[in-house]
């Protein structure tokens, strides 16, 4: 049977994809026929235009057309690698193929034939070599070729070839969501041809073409659907708070707000102070002091007899915010309890059973408060803290815990301000652009690679002092480094390996200098260097550098619980140093936690690494930021450059904007919007602005997108904020 509805058909329909293959694809989160479209490539390797030899540029991955003159031979080398070594001619020069542990292509070399090598060319002492190239037949006619993000077992060229077995079984059927009239307008092509381009282009201009309609496509109808959010006119009404009631609370805190969470907080109670539900956006840098604003807010709401809820994305944040709270609301009268996936059963029916009584004023807590037992009494506001973590669907579950609450959500993501009128079209916003007084801002340094050792004692002496120290690095496992390309991994730094007294670590002064100094550079790393992983940083160093010194291990990979212990343990000072991946990046407190290392500073945005430093700088002590980076690159060195001179997270976001494109504040930690499948690669805000303000016009001449000419729009809309939960 020829399957129509690429949306409801599964992957299975496709010739050569049975029960395994559908699993392998579903661990990419492709089910349907449409997942599998919509899954796009990442990158595209040009195998169109093959260069010899001597051509090819030694920092880029290139094809290479050449004859194989000398048989693949294998041999094992120490370690127990496999080596297979093969001499190609390219037509004036010989060079040679070096692959790692896969003696198979001895069987798929054929001496005397032609094929086309993709990789990166470097120089062996004799020889131009290649390690591990990817190679084909050369069939005189090759042009781009998709590269999918992988999973084990998949590669590119299987992911390939079923979306060729889609396209082609429902080239008929394919959902045309964009009215003609705006195809037209904007010369976009069909979703047809789009789709065909992405996955097979023969040329950048194909690839170019596809995103323009593509991308414009996922934005109008993001911003449909946010335009219809932004609709309340179907909610009830909500409690309207007098404003006043939070004066106490002020008098009593620790400090005098700052100008700026004096003027969020006044926003927000005038917004309050009605019956139509307050939604709105608090935006604040790290540090900035979004928390005092929420508690002002709760003392509001509990001085008019009425419920509060505060909803973090992750364990170690609403024990946090508990305490703090607890510590705020001191001398007040209010009722606070906390609600955790680890909370008790008898507990947490204590919990319930007070809720649902009105016995208490403020519930804290992780996803646990919008569970499906929880019931208020009276919830008249509701608050959500780093909602980057949050999706939409999840701020309209706990809107619905009470008669409409007022909802406040609260971001350190800074993002400039006429991107977040759009980004966010279904919220108001304040700022806060102020920081507390008496801040010192965060020493940072870019250093390289070659500085490692006196990083390590520099730590060391901090920890010594009875300090605690963060390591960032951008991979998770072990096993990623291998992914990475083999001529990378091969340059071990294996002084990590060693004993810290051996090399002895050169002299450390107090403080690192501001700059690359005028040391005599590694002889392990080469520019920019191989990407570091969290578990396998943590092996090497735990028991040599940093032997005696109780060092945790943190990253995405690990269950939600041993998480929470580890994060615990750190925010306790039982782990001294805590080696992880981005994932303390959103709003953790240590303030006894005064460096962070970052490595690979390179793989970073500029606005993910002002999040990271903002980890620090949180206590009364000298902080320091320090980006390690062989990155030569001028964009990698300019953005290390303006994190060594800009603190101001508003004015982070607007270079990285400049230097990055609008496309990265789609990406995946993104905003509680739902998940773009291609709106990152987006380089320029206008597409954005120019979606925005379609998406504005047909709301107003159909505001239920129920004109035929628009059904599949609403379908798509649907679709977009239901996959989001
Ligand atoms: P964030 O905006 O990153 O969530 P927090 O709410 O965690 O910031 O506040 C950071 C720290 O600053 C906290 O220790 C908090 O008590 C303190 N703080 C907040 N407001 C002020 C202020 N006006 N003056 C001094 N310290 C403040
Ligand atoms: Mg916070």
């Amino acid at each position: 049977m020829i399957g129509t509805d690429v949306r409801k058909d599964s992957i299975r329909v496709l010739r050569n994809i049975g029960e395994a293959r559908a699993k392998q694809f579903k661990r990419l989160g492709i089910e349907t026929v449409a997942d599998l479209l919509w899954f796009f490539p990442r990158a595209y390797e040009d195998w169109s235009r093959p260069l010899t030899f001597a051509e090819a540029p030694r920092d880029a991955a290139v094809t290479v057309k050449a004859r194989v003159i000398l048989p693949p031979a294998s041999r094992r080398v120490s370690g127990g690698k496999i080596v297979t070594r093969a001499t190609v001619f390219d037509g004036e020069a010989p060079g040679r193929l070096v692959f790692f542990n896969n003696p198979y292509v001895e069987k798929q070399l054929k001496t005397g034939e032609t094929y086309l090598f993709y990789g990166k060319v470097t120089d062996d002492v004799d020889h131009p070599q290649m390690l591990s190239p990817r190679f084909l037949p050369d069939t005189g006619a090759d042009a781009l070729h998709a590269v999918y993000p992988l999973t084990a077992g998949l590669t590119s060229r299987i992911i390939s070839s079923a979306v060729r077995a889609a396209l082609e079984r429902y080239k008929d059927a394919l959902p045309e969501a964009l009215p003609e009239e705006i195809r037209r307008r904007y010369r976009l092509p069909g979703i047809g041809d789009a789709l065909r381009l992405i996955h097979f282009p023969e040329s950048y201009e194909d690839v170019a073409a596809a995103k323009r309609r593509l991308i414009y496509e996922e934005l109008l109808i993001l911003q449909l659907g946010l335009a219809r959010a932004a609709d309340d006119s179907a909610l009830s009404p909500a409690y309207p708070i007098p404003p006043g009631g939070e004066k106490a609370l002020i008098a009593a805190l620790p400090f005098a707000l700052t100008g700026a969470q004096t003027r969020a907080v006044s926003e927000c109670l005038a917004d309050m102070a009605g019956t139509r539900p307050m939604r709105r956006l608090l935006q604040g840098d790290v540090g900035s002091g979004k928390t005092a604003v929420a508690a002002a807010l709760i003392a509001a709401v509990t001085s008019a007899g009425r419920q509060s809820v505060l909803m973090a994305p992750t364990e170690v944040l609403a024990r946090q915010h508990y305490h703090t709270l607890c510590g705020f609301f001191a001398g007040a009268q209010t009722r606070i309890a906390l609600l955790t996936g680890s909370t008790p059963a008898a507990a947490r029916r204590e919990v319930l059973s007070a809720l649902a009584a009105g016995q208490i004023d403020l519930l804290v807590g992780t996803h646990a408060v919008i569970g499906e037992h929880v019931h208020f009494k009276d919830l008249a506001l509701a608050v959500t803290d780093e909602q980057h973590r949050f999706g939409v669907a999840q701020r309209a579950a706990l809107r619905e815990k009470g008669n409409s609450p007022h909802v406040l959500v609260m971001s350190a993501t800074p993002i400039p301000r006429t991107l977040s009128l759009i980004i966010y079209g279904d919220l108001s916003i304040s700022v806060l652009d102020e920081k507390p007084a008496g801040r010192t801002p965060v020493k940072t340094y870019a250093v390289g690679t070659d500085l490692h050792p006196r990083i390590y004692a520099f730590l060391r002496r901090q920890m010594d002092e009875g300090k605690q120290a963060f390591i960032v690095c951008p991979l998770a496992l072990k096993k990623e480094e291998d992914e990475e390309e083999a001529g990378e991994t091969l340059i071990a730094p294996s002084f990590w390996a060693a004993p810290p007294s051996d090399p002895p670590p050169p002299p450390v002064s107090e403080d690192l200098p501001p700059a690359l100094p005028d040391l005599p550079s590694s002889r392990m790393f080469t520019a920019p260097g191989p990407r570091v992983s969290a578990e396998g940083l943590y092996e090497t160093l735990k028991d040599t550098v940093f032997g005696g010194y109780p060092t945790g291990l943190l990253h995405g990979k690990m269950k939600a619980k041993e998480k929470d212990a580890v994060m615990r343990a750190f925010a306790e000072g039982k782990l001294r140093l805590l080696i992880s991946t981005t994932v303390i990046e959103v709003g953790v407190d240590v303030p006894n936690a005064n460096v962070i290392v970052i490595e690979n500073a390179e793989c970073f945005g500029l606005s993910q690494l002002h999040q990271l430093r903002g980890r620090t700088g949180r206590g009364a002590d000298e902080s320091y930021c320090i980006l390690v980076s062989d990155a030569k690159g001028e964009n990698a060195r300019q953005r290390m450059e303006t994190m060594t001179h800009v603190n101001d997270g508003f004015v982070i976001a607007e270079e990285d904007l400049k230097l990055r494109g609008p496309g990265d504040f789609f990406g995946e930690r993104q905003s509680g919007l739902p998940l773009m499948k291609i709106a990152g690669q987006m380089g320029d805000a206008r597409i954005l602005y120019t979606a925005a303000e379609d998406a504005k016009k047909i709301i107003a001449a159909d505001p239920d997108l129920s004109e035929p000419h628009h059904a599949l729009l609403k379908e798509s809309v649907g679709n977009l904020f239901a996959d989001i939960s």
